[in-house]
């Protein structure tokens, strides 16, 4: 591993892999957080982080460096915590909504550079893959809530992006679930029946249980199954970036390199809150914390609650076999046993180059040492994570026709992986709300490895409890909404019997 060369345990291989005894779990979009996770929590690295593949190719933008104005205000209406999608979206609403109200959004490092800037770039609505997990967690109606508001984020993303003609190397076209086993296709179809038999919408999926017609249409040799329906794939850095630059024109102020340190209540007659930075302080009435797997630092209520955990996307360019009209042009997820999953975007309208993100099985050894090495929690500086990389380059010499003979020549294969922070929320979905407890804070937090696929719709939902709307009017799963009993339970769980992450 490393982390500009440093600390650099041994990660092993994928061993020990098993098979979920609960359907439940089936292809979870990242791991459990386990035990010792509890109370983890930490500030954004300050230096060191590594770049990903979407940073890299805006080095020269100055959005990453932008400072609205040179100090900070005194005084706003609302200051927003983080400049990934959520903080960006969240700014775009609360113009629409309130455009008189002055916003700061705070960012502590580049813009967009947490999680937005770092991930997969895939927007794949769950459309009935963890159907079974979320029936069982929060019953039938709420289960198929959150897969109509998957279907519904990604139809907003989606026309944000045509209607606005956003740079964003976007994709849409069949995304592939492909099952690599008998039992995982068994837990998979099951799963998909019983949504389907429960009146879930299932129409636009087309689905083959024949092994050899599902390795056909999905190019993987070992598929057992290939359950199709429309997703997207995107620069997630160059869609924030055009929804700031449009919220900078309608005046609202970025502060980046800007951390968040402290809140604390304003004096009476005065604003609500002081946020604390290490610039200085802003009062202000309103604050949403948009930090994702950082808000604990910030709001020690929420440890325990929202955790972060390192993630990797590797970035492969594919060899000669693999491209030109042989290159890959569907999007996958990729079911593996025990609840292992690759996500994986060939980039079918841009370059060509294939992110493999998702919960690799290697993903496990590097939750082990960060377990081991809480520190760490928080490190986006990770690079090319040999357990992971192995992980990746054995499906693909085994899946994809003429990988693996293929003669690999300078600037091809598998030349970069990186890390990013995802922010896992202990009872499996996003807190969508205000902070109990705290009146006029607000949150749009937790989102796992699958912010992408929520956001767009959770970002306008929480502007819309701030406008004091019902919370219908969001149109978001109930289980999404923050409520002191759900924290209250979730708080008293982690420290009773900490293992209670369904993800
Ligand atoms: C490797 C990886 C792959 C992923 N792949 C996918 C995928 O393919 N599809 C998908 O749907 N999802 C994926 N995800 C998850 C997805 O990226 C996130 O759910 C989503 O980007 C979260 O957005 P956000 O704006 O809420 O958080 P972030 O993008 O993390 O933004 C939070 C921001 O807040 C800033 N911040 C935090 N604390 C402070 C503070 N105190 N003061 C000032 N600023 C602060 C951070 O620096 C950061 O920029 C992936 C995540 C990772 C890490």
């Amino acid at each position: 591993m490393k982390e500009a060369a440093s600390s650099s345990p041994k990660i092993g291989s994928a061993a020990g892999v098993t098979l979920p005894d609960n359907p439940a779990v089936l292809n979870a979009e990242e791991y459990a957080s386990t035990p010792s996770a509890k109370g983890r929590a930490g500030f954004p690295k300050a230096g060191g982080q590594s770049l990903s593949y979407w940073l890299q190719q805006v080095r020269s933008d100055p959005l990453l460096d932008y400072r609205t104005t040179e100090q900070l205000p005194e005084q706003v209406d609302t200051v927003i915590i983080g400049s990934g999608i959520s903080g960006t979206l969240i700014a775009k609403h609360h113009l629409e909504t309130w455009p008189e109200r002055s916003v700061i959004v705070l960012e502590a490092r580049e813009f967009c550079s947490g999680a937005t800037g770092r991930n997969a770039g895939h927007c794949k609505p769950d459309q009935w893959r963890h159907f079974a997990k979320f029936e069982k967690a929060y019953g039938h109606e709420q289960a198929v809530q959150i897969m109509n508001n998957e279907a519904a984020t990604w139809r907003a993303l989606v026309s944000y992006v045509k209607e606005n003609n956003v740079d964003c190397d976007l994709w849409v076209g069949d995304t592939h679930d492909v099952p690599l086993d008998d039992d995982v296709a068994k837990i998979a179809k099951e799963c998909f029946e019983r949504y389907r038999d429960l009146g879930g919408k299932v129409d636009h999926i087309k689905v083959t249980h024949n092994p050899v017609e599902a390795a056909k249409i999905s190019r993987i040799k070992n598929a057992r199954a290939c359950y199709s329906w429309s997703a997207s794939t995107l620069q997630p850095w160059k869609l924030t970036a055009h929804i700031m630059r449009e919220n900078l024109k309608s005046g609202v102020n970025l502060q980046t390199y800007t951390v968040a340190k402290t809140i604390a209540a304003g004096s009476s007659g005065n604003r609500k809150w002081i946020v604390h930075t290490d610039r200085g302080d802003v009062a202000c009435d309103t604050v949403v914390h948009a930090s994702n797997a950082y808000i604990a630092a910030l709001e020690p209520s929420l440890k325990g609650v929202i955790t972060p955990k390192p993630h990797i996307c590797n970035k492969v360019v594919p060899p000669r076999a693999m491209s030109g009209s042989k290159a890959i042009q569907n999007s996958y997820g990729v079911l593996l046993p025990d609840g292992g999953l690759f996500s994986i975007n060939p980039r079918c309208t841009a370059d060509g180059v294939v992110m493999f993100g998702g919960s690799n099985p290697g993903q496990k050894q590097l939750d082990k040492w960060v377990e081991d090495h809480p520190e760490h929690c928080i490190n986006d500086g990770l690079a090319n994570i040999e357990s992971i990389t192995v992980c990746v380059r054995e499906f693909v010499e085994s899946n994809f026709e003429g990988w693996k003979d293929a003669e690999i020549g300078p600037g091809e294969g598998f030349d970069y992986s990186w890390s990013g922070i995802i922010g896992l929320s202990a009872d499996g979905v996003p807190f969508v709300g205000e902070l109990p407890g705290k009146p006029g804070q607000f949150i749009c937090a937790g989102h796992h490895g699958h912010g992408m696929a929520r956001i767009f719709t959770a970002a306008p939902g929480v502007v819309k409890v701030m406008n004091g709307e019902p919370w219908e009017a969001t149109g978001l799963p109930d289980v999404y909404k923050m409520t002191p009993e759900r924290l209250q339970r979730l708080q008293s769980a982690t420290e009773v019997a900490p293992k209670v992450a369904i993800v």
